[in-house]
């Protein structure tokens, strides 16, 4: 990892950093740049727009790690209001629900917002209950990746729940030692599996740091999920990798419709929209919420120079 993106990850934890960074005015543009809004009616007002634009979207109520059952329940009461929300959208309404991985708009929830903190069958048995809701909607509920300390419990909850209900899946880190053999696992049990690169300050006991191994472990596992994985998705900005990965489709004669690329709202549109044009499937991941802080922290960390030109104006004023 390199050294500006972990002062950023660490610094970001300090009180008085988010007291700054929430009330600035500097930071307010990449913030409504990243994120879509504090409602979901105007994360919904955006996710129209994208989809107008031949995307799909996958919609992210911000927030982690709850402190009681209480917010935890509230949490999931917003996500099932999110799948009810989206069964409404045109889009959504006039999509042909028996093809898989097509939903024009689907979630993107954490299990730390489900109450993981409170107890794993606590957090288990809430996002159930979601999974079981968006399958009443023919949706899709895909529980992202946290830390490292939540990996054991996030892949064997997603595989439980997985068995009673095939319209969950999660994503894996390529930075994780580990995540080899997560990703056979993944493919062996058929679970819908995005794969990124990483977000969390993790210890070299855990993750690589550098990241010329992180991409070289992305693109093999990429590789290995497009040959057989269960219409993974491959969620990554980074475009010298993406053009690796779309010669490798063609030289293997994959299908294109078998898989999707996923990518950030805000990051990289030219590239979004130029692998639209070119045939390939793409999702948005798309925030909204007034917990933005934390999310906001990891963009900033994956792209230093953003953070520094805005610390250098905050100096001069
Ligand atoms: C759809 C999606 C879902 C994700 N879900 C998770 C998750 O559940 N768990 C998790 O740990 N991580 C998640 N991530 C984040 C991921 O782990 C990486 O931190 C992030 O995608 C940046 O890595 P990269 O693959 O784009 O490559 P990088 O090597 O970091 O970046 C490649 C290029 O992309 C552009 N770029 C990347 N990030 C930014 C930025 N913030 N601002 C401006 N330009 C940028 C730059 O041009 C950069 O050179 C997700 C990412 C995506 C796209």
């Amino acid at each position: 990892m390199s050294l500006a993106r972990s002062i950023i990850l660490k610094s970001s934890a300090l009180k008085p950093v988010e007291s700054i960074v929430r009330k600035s005015f500097l930071f307010k543009p990449l913030v409504t740049r990243f994120i879509a809004g504090d409602t979901l009616e105007e994360s919904i007002k955006e996710s129209e727009a994208i989809l107008k634009n031949g995307q799909r979207i996958t919609l992210d109520y911000l927030g982690e790690n709850t402190h009681s059952e209480a917010e935890a329940l509230a949490s999931c009461k917003i996500y099932a209001d999110m799948l009810d929300r989206i069964n409404q959208v045109d889009h959504v309404q006039n999509w042909q629900q028996n093809q898989v991985g097509k939903e024009p708009l689907n979630i993107s929830i954490k299990l730390t917002q489900c109450g993981l903190d409170q107890g794993t069958e606590f957090a288990e048995a809430n996002y159930r209950k979601v999974v079981e809701h968006a399958a009443q909607h023919h949706n899709f509920v895909r529980i992202d990746m946290e830390s490292s300390a939540y990996t054991e419990r996030t892949v064997d909850i997603v595989s439980r729940v997985f068995t009673e209900f095939p319209n969950t899946g999660t994503v894996l880190q390529s930075y994780l030692h580990r995540n080899d053999d997560d990703v056979d696992f993944m493919i062996e049990k058929g679970i819908r599996t995005r794969l990124v690169k990483g977000a969390y300050l993790e210890p070299a006991t855990v993750a690589f740091p550098e990241k010329s191994k992180v991409d070289e472990q992305y693109v093999a596992q990429a590789k290995r999920l497009l040959k057989s994985g269960n219409y993974p998705a491959i969620a990554t900005q980074d475009d010298k990798i993406i053009k690796e990965l779309c010669n490798f489709v063609e030289s293997n004669q994959i299908d294109k419709a078998g898989f999707e690329f996923q990518m950030l709202l805000g990051i990289r549109r030219d590239l979004q929209n130029s692998l639209v044009k070119d045939g390939y499937n793409v999702r948005i991941y798309v925030p909204y919420g007034d917990q933005w802080y934390p999310y906001f922290t990891r963009r900033l960390a994956e792209r230093p120079a953003n953070a520094f030109f805005i610390i250098k104006n905050l100096f001069k004023n």
